[in-house]
């Protein structure tokens, strides 16, 4: 055993045999980098989603929307206006669905079909020309004034939508209030005010910072301007709906599944009786504004992997493992890599930025404990074992993961709550082990030479 040893530390062969083996490694992880960042692009694109049918409308003669672009709902139930206009009508906590991002819960919103339905899953720019069946479009005269991002409510065929494109660029605070006070006392069918404020102080602070807070009291009171403005214009008689379309997390930012998230504050005043409900799919609400009704109780369907989905990912981890054989014990590196992950990052979610950016080095350097533990067991094995065997008992684990998360989440687009996410992560974590086994393979070891 010694003599083989020392053979296979001083043989030039096995030296470039490693070294080939090394090559292949750093080939395998450029790959697995340009095969996230090819999946991470797809997440964007629109899914088929069924043809839009523009069926008969009757919103009622006046309605009024303001959607508060952000709002999570403990923060939405402390908000004084909010609070007496919802003691009016239907308080409700709705449902946003799946994936929770501004456009697409608009989408939702004008033309009551999920993002599932539609298609308009994770699209973060305008829809042009606007879905056939988009309420606005049905409603003539109908008017959006939005503070910002103006490109959203473009997209669902108001009549007319302020700011203008050319004019975005001077659109001012006072401009915006000026609008929206005159949207709230003019005389359209239909005017929706988008405040996106919230939003942005969740993006910038998080959603329990005090600039949070203080969004949403702005908010909250020129909600009591616009409605000052419709009952001294108007007496009573106008529907009004106010509502947010996704919450934030503390430290900011949204869009997967959590329900933190999905679930907002929704107040229908006008058309029905007063008292509370939920949750309720947007998607319910969006027909009862549609009808002028209330919303009819209904269920939540989140996409889900289902049996068979989540047959083949169990079958590819045991497989992943397995393969390892005698050095099945190398995998254990992956399940500390991702205790680390989720305890320095956090548990994988699109809502999170550590899952988005292209090299994914937050992620690589919160698995460090994990790919440490496999440079230097796969550098140990080596004493004993070949190349090829090493690699394979290090890395298909870590390829496995990747491919049972990508199983589970596998579509066109790739969207699927908390597991398009991991599939982000698993990609980021198997390329960085591809690169910890080639420095073990490049590092001199086995028994040296007496
Ligand atoms: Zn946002």
């Amino acid at each position: 055993m010694a003599a083989r040893g020392r053979i296979r530390y001083t043989c030039p062969m096995q030296v470039w045999r490693r070294l080939v083996w090394a090559l292949a490694l750093v080939a395998l992880a450029c790959g697995l980098y340009q095969g996230r960042r090819a999946f991470v692009r797809a997440i964007f694109v629109d899914g088929a989603g069924a043809p839009a049918v523009a069926d008969a409308v009757a919103p009622g003669a006046r309605v009024r929307v303001v959607l508060i672009d952000g709002l999570g709902l403990e923060p939405a139930r402390s908000l004084p206006n909010l609070n007496a206009l919802c003691a009016r009508g239907l308080d409700l906590e709705v449902d946003a669905g799946f994936p929770t991002v501004s456009l697409p819960v608009q989408s939702v919103l004008w033309t009551g079909r999920t993002q599932q339905q539609s298609g308009v899953q994770y699209r973060q720019k305008a829809i042009d020309p606007p879905p056939a069946d988009a309420l606005p479009a049905l409603v003539p005269g109908s008017e959006a004034v939005a503070e910002s991002h103006a490109f959203i409510v473009r997209s669902f065929g108001f009549a007319t939508a302020r700011p203008a494109p050319e004019a975005e660029t001077t659109w001012s605070e006072a401009a915006f209030v000026d609008a929206a006070e005159g949207l709230a006392g003019g005389d359209a069918p239909l005017g929706l005010v988008h405040v996106l404020r919230v939003d942005d102080a969740g993006h910038a602070h998080g959603g329990a910072s005090a600039a949070y807070r203080e969004a949403a009291a702005w908010s909250d009171a020129l909600l009591g301007r616009l409605l000052a403005t419709d009952r001294a214009a108007h007496g009573e008689g106008t529907r009004w709906l106010v509502l947010s379309d996704h919450g934030h997390l503390p430290e900011g930012g949204h869009g997967d599944a959590e329900p933190a998230l999905r679930r907002v504050r929704a107040c229908l005043v006008g058309g029905v009786a007063p008292g509370t409900a939920g949750p309720v799919p947007l998607a319910s609400l969006a027909r009862a504004l549609r009808s002028g009704g209330a919303p009819a109780a209904a269920e939540t369907a989140l996409p889900s992997p289902g049996a068979a989905r989540w047959t083949l990912a169990v079958a590819l981890l045991v497989a992943g493992v397995a393969t390892g054989g005698r050095r099945a014990w190398l995998a254990l590196w992956l399940p500390v890599a991702l205790a680390s992950v989720v305890a320095i990052a956090g548990w994988p979610s699109l809502s999170r930025r550590f899952v988005w950016p292209p090299l994914g080095l937050d992620v690589a350097k919160a698995a460090l404990p994990g790919l440490v533990l496999l440079a230097a067991g796969s550098w140990r094995a080596l004493r004993r074992a070949s190349a090829g065997q090493v690699v394979v008992a290090g890395l298909a684990p870590a390829l496995a993961l990747a491919a049972a998360a990508a199983a589970l989440c596998w579509g066109a687009p790739p969207l699927m709550p908390v597991w398009t996410a991991w599939t982000s992560v698993a990609l980021v974590v198997a390329a960085a082990a591809s690169l910890a086994v080639a420095v073990a393979l490049v590092v001199p070891g086995g028994r040296r030479p007496r």
